[in-house]
């Protein structure tokens, strides 16, 4: 079976194509980009609807297949931005109907973990997924002899913001452009640490706190961005490292994977890294090119889910537990 996933939830419009086996034949993709201001739906809709033919005429050429080869479209049905959603789903519709191809809607977030899962071929991790979006610390189901995929429990997450999103609204306050994750991450290497908010409550987290303050001390001269880039680095990372810790302690599992676009980020792999290691854990990630968004793990997850899901039209709140 090949599988070509589409993924459009955001930022990133991408194709992928793998196979049954998990082999992936293509990911090619193109994100939506600006230099002074965030994410503006209407635009990236307008990015998404200009680049799609070419990522998928590229993405078919390197695969090597045709759309007669292709078993069905798996396409990213939420969560994200509603207009941005619909514009993928608008694009995906006309390609299964000109190619009498079956959607299946896939969540976006799922689609994150069963790719790190499958890279590192794993069995049971707990996940810490932190994109832009989204910050969660997720354990799966899984009962002996289960052959369908299990469901996934949200055990701790952010309650205000994404840490993705926390770093790019700060990125955008010091005019780094958007996203500002890998700037800040070159920025934070000359900076030394200052206190910052560290809220964690339970097993969950919030950022919104810390970031009014690192604003205010901007905005007040009091600290460099350096300095503030290093301590909202070490300050956010630290959190999610506790709860993850937590979550390792509590479930007796002995993997952690880290997947989603901050995942790119050295200093939160080394922090993490070094948790799990002093507790007898293995941590693992994902090569850059699969921890940001991007269409192989659609495709993926949607061969997993082949049999529960379908034509959805889109869920901008769909959350990984509902799955
Ligand atoms: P995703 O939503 O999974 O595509 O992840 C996008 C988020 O990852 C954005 O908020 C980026 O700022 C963030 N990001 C990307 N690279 C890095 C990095 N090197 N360090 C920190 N955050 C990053
Ligand atoms: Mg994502």
């Amino acid at each position: 079976m090949i599988i070509l996933g589409c993924e459009h939830t955001a930022h990133t419009f991408g194709i992928g194509i793998v196979t049954d086996k998990g082999k992936i034949l293509a990911n090619v993709k193109d994100s939506y980009t600006s230099k002074d201001v965030g994410m503006i739906p209407h635009e990236i809709a307008e990015h998404h609807e200009k680049c799609s033919e070419r990522i998928l005429k590229e993405a078919l050429k390197s695969a090597k297949v045709e759309w007669k080869d292709i078993d069905f479209i798996a396409y990213s049905a939420g969560p994200g931005l509603d207009p941005v959603l619909w514009r993928g789903y608008t694009i995906v519709s006309k390609w299964a109907k000109e190619n009498q191809k079956k959607l299946v809607g896939v969540n976006h977030c799922c689609s994150h973990l069963s790719i790190g899962k499958l890279w590192n071929k794993m069995k049971d991790p707990v996940y810490l997924y932190v994109s832009g979006v989204n910050t969660q610390v997720i354990v799966q189901e899984s009962k002996k002899g289960q052959k369908k995929e299990g469901k996934y429990h949200v055990l701790g997450e952010t309650l205000d913001i994404g840490l993705g999103n926390m770093l790019d609204k700060f990125g955008r306050i010091l005019d780094l452009g958007f996203p500002a994750g890998p700037r800040m991450e070159q920025l934070a290497k000359k900076g030394k640490y200052i206190e910052l908010p560290y809220i964690v409550k339970g097993m969950d987290v919030s950022f919104s706190g810390l970031l009014t303050k690192a604003q205010q001390l901007f905005e007040r001269t009091q600290a460099s961005k350096e300095d503030l880039c290093f301590s909202l680095q070490e300050t956010a990372f630290a959190m999610c490292a506790e709860v993850a810790e937590r979550a390792l302690a509590h479930s007796g599992k002995k993997e952690l994977l880290l997947v989603g676009g901050v995942g790119a980020n050295k200093r939160f792999c080394e922090m993490l890294n070094l948790m799990c290691k002093e507790r007898g854990a293995t941590f693992y990630q994902v090569p850059m090119d699969l921890a940001g968004d991007q269409g192989a793990m659609i495709a993926w997850e949607g061969y997993l889910r082949r049999d529960s899901y379908g034509d959805m039209e889109v869920n901008p709140h769909w959350r990984a537990d509902e799955v």
